[in-house]
């Protein structure tokens, strides 16, 4: 027998350790690391079309990856991969988070994207994940503190999405991430922000409509602006729910005065919080190789948050290769 369930499991992984991702090619993992070999192995479900969901079988299968994933001896595939931390596994069911990726459509076209996106919702072909998520949480596999991370495409575009709002605002869910460029306005969000349920994670990547639009193919900045403005008004002027995101690309924003000019705009509406991250490409690129002008970039943002006393967080990605910095020259910030 493969599985044993009583057998303590060890990983090294906060995605193995973690949740499930639902992917938008119709894959149901715990690791969507493309590029990676082990991701294959890590499939629970491919061309998934969200109907015949199990989610007691989903359980088991889960339970059996995650066993033959901790007796590997060779994790060699995953040790360059920012998510690889040499940490013991707990018990994770119900799991700490459900990554939602399987949107289809997007208004923008990001230099970093790697989806396969349209903008034509009338063609888009996609399921339904409520009835799963109810699923999930009848036989326990979450409940209601598990982290709901609703990621890009852009999900406030499908025509379900107020209703899978509203289900884990009615379901008492506590803990909901949105990572959106915010092309539409949704109630449904402005409630989940009021009663301090939800996070929502801005993408503008730039201050400046020109930049926005070298990064993100289109010029829908103001509209961003103008929803995110709305947003503003439910949040508690102090709170941190409401988070501007910035996506370091090569040769594109990745200058000190794009950066400067980003956060005095966000200081400037209000917001308590920003998260800086780099692109996918960009990142594999430096695991052999290191570039001075990024190193100074990271140092610049490291320093805007200290001088200013101002909450700037780093992706995993961004930290680790911040401590590779600190460790080559003796910088401490
Ligand atoms: S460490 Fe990275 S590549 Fe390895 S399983 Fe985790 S997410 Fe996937
Ligand atoms: S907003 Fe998100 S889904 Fe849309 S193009 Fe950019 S990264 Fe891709």
């Amino acid at each position: 027998m493969l599985f044993q369930s009583k057998q303590k499991l060890n990983t090294s992984c906060r995605y193995v350790n973690g949740g499930l991702i639902f992917t938008a090619d119709n894959k149901i993992t715990i690791c969507d690391k493309s590029s990676d070999i082990l991701s294959n192995e890590l499939i629970i479900y491919d061309k998934f079309n969200g109907i015949n969901f199990d989610a007691a079988e989903l359980k088991a299968k889960l339970e059996e990856l995650k066993y033959n994933y901790s007796n590997r001896f060779d994790k060699k595939e995953c040790l360059n991969c920012y998510n690889f931390e040499n940490i013991k596994s707990k018990e994770q069911i119900p799991l700490n988070f459900i990554e939602l990726n399987h949107w289809k459509s997007c208004f923008l076209n990001c230099k970093y994207c790697n989806y396969a996106k349209t903008d034509d919702l009338s063609t888009v072909s996609h399921y339904d994940v409520t009835p799963i998520i109810q699923d999930m949480l009848d036989k326990n596999l979450i409940n209601k503190q598990t982290k709901i991370i609703i990621g890009c495409g852009d999900a406030l575009l499908h025509p379900e999405f107020d209703k899978l709002m509203y289900f884990f605002i009615n379901n008492d869910m506590k803990d909901i991430d949105i990572y959106t460029p915010l092309q539409r306005y949704c109630h449904s969000i402005a409630e989940a922000i009021d009663k301090k349920i939800a996070r929502l994670f801005v993408s503008f990547d730039s201050a400046c409509p020109y930049i926005y639009q070298s990064v993100k193919g289109y010029n829908k900045f103001d509209i961003a602006v103008s929803n995110l403005k709305r947003y503003l008004e439910f949040n508690d002027k102090s709170s941190k729910r409401i988070i501007l995101t910035y996506k370091l690309v090569k040769g594109v924003n990745d200058n000190k005065k794009e950066i400067l000019d980003w956060f005095m705009m966000s200081r400037g509406l209000g917001i308590k919080k920003l998260f800086v991250d780099i692109e996918q490409n960009w990142y594999d690129e430096l695991i052999n190789s290191s570039d001075e002008n990024l190193n100074q970039l990271i140092i610049f943002i490291k320093e805007l948050s200290l001088l200013n006393n101002y909450d700037i967080e780093f992706s995993l990605k961004l930290n680790k290769l911040f401590k590779q910095i600190e460790k080559d020259t003796n910088v401490c910030i």
